[in-house]
């Protein structure tokens, strides 16, 4: 029997997105030892690598958000967190691990990025090319808020190396964004696109978010023609879930409700795929679960790529993750801790979790799920392992349900199986994982 978790049509509270494998229940302080353990040994050289740069400071808190932010900092407070991150930063580099391998792709993610100054983002790249080899950097994506910008800080960006920009719009509507708590309104997102665009950056991604409180049908619909106006590179849309620590959660929590005020499963789902449908016919390719590119060609995304193929990656800043070719690691989660542990000449780590290679195939299948199609062969040749025999059930099941096909090598989600395919990939987590 296939196990379905979150498989309701209300939405409740919970993690829905399946964002890595073993899921981070297991993870734990216990084994810190081994993500120490692992910076001591050489890292192999044909694995490739990246890194994952936290910046935790954002203006207003959104309703929805389950992440390390701050709103409240002092610019001393940013300032020391920015020093802790170089001295990591140079901490990490000595390190037998890297041991002057390359790194190919570097991600800001936040919190907000663009919170910090040209200045601050100046001086924290620069650092960062002065520590690591950098003849490899491929791609340096960077999120952004749009009330955040400015057009020097743009331009800034454009000049410091930024090769993907992804601009958080989430919804066009001002009444949807304020009800959410959302920072930004739609005028600083057309300000800050006319910048971008006279920017020119390789590639621009528009994040949106289906289902956010107050979004309706037709709300939705002209934010699709609004997207397809933007014309941007790339498209990427999550559906909205409720985790545990959200401002969301917590008034639920006080008035005894335990369905989100979100719309059902079924309606984001529709929402997403309605959407899919608008761009494909604007001439967009749907790239993942979550994404549509204009020219998969030219529109690579690096850091998803090469994370859901096994690639290790370096974590920095506040309650990071890295993953260190088989072991997981997460950084203090907590500001004051993190940079207290790196004055005392320590690594940072809060959480660790080392993977079995049963584990490390489980996590690229399901990873590469989200892409909505995988080539059998690769688990055979680096896994020794027959997918079709080991799930031979499992699919079966989904391809009676209308959610996959397969087709010689290939495994390949339906749309309605890529628009649900987080829900899907319980089913191939080891027993004792599938506990929700
Ligand atoms: S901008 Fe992003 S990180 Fe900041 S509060 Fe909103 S959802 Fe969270």
């Amino acid at each position: 029997m296939v196990n379905l978790p979150n498989g309701q049509e209300d939405t409740k509270v919970g993690n829905y997105f399946v964002s890595n494998y073993p899921p981070f229940n297991c993870w734990n302080s216990q084994n810190v030892g081994l993500a120490q353990e692992r910076f001591r040994r050489s890292g192999p050289t044909d694995v490739p690598l990246g890194m994952y740069v936290h910046i935790p400071f954002c203006r207003k808190r959104c309703h929805f958000c389950y992440f390390r932010v701050y709103t409240d900092k002092k610019n001393r407070d940013i300032v020391n967190y920015l020093d802790a991150i170089k001295v990591e930063a140079s901490r990490l580099a000595e390190t037998a691990f890297i041991g002057g391998r390359k790194a190919s792709f570097l991600y800001f993610g936040g919190g907000t990025p663009s919170y910090l100054s040209h200045e601050q983002l100046n001086d924290l790249i620069s650092h960062l090319r002065k520590t690591f080899p950098w003849d490899g950097m491929e791609e340096i994506a960077f999120e952004c808020e749009p009330g955040t910008l400015t057009q020097k800080k743009v331009q800034g960006l454009r000049e410091l190396g930024i090769t993907r920009l992804s601009l958080g719009v989430e919804n066009f509507s001002d009444e949807i964004l304020q009800t959410n708590n959302r920072a930004h309104r739609s005028m600083e997102v057309y300000r800050s696109y006319d910048w971008i665009q006279a920017a020119k950056f390789p590639q621009v991604n528009v994040d949106l978010i289906a289902g956010m409180i107050g979004e309706t049908d037709e709300n939705w619909h002209q934010a699709i023609r609004k997207v397809i106006e933007l014309n941007p590179d790339a498209v990427t849309i999550y559906q909205m879930e409720i985790p545990h620590n959200t401002t969301i959660h917590k008034e639920m929590r006080q008035e005894g409700r335990d369905i989100a005020p979100v719309a059902t499963w079924n309606t984001k789902r529709r929402w997403v795929a309605e959407a899919f449908a608008a761009l494909e016919s604007a001439g967009y390719t749907v790239s993942s679960a979550y994404t549509v590119v204009k020219d998969p060609q030219r529109t690579k995304f690096l850091y998803r790529d090469s994370l859901w193929a096994g690639a290790d990656m370096l974590a920095l800043g506040v309650s990071a993750f890295g993953y260190l070719s088989g072991v997981h690691y997460q950084n203090e989660s907590h500001i004051e801790p993190y940079v207290k542990s790196i004055r005392k000449g320590y690594f940072p780590i809060w959480r660790a979790v080392g993977m079995t290679t049963e584990e490390k195939m489980i996590r690229q299948f399901v990873l590469q799920m989200k892409l909505g199609r995988l080539s059998t062969d690769i688990f055979q040749e680096k896994f020794g392992v027959d997918i079709n025999r080991r799930w031979g059930s499992i699919f079966e099941r989904y391809e009676q349900a209308g959610w996959l096909s397969r087709h010689g090598q290939t495994i390949e989600l339906t749309r309605e199986g890529l628009m649900q395919v987080d829900r899907l990939l319980f089913s191939f987590f080891l027993p004792k994982h599938q506990i929700d």
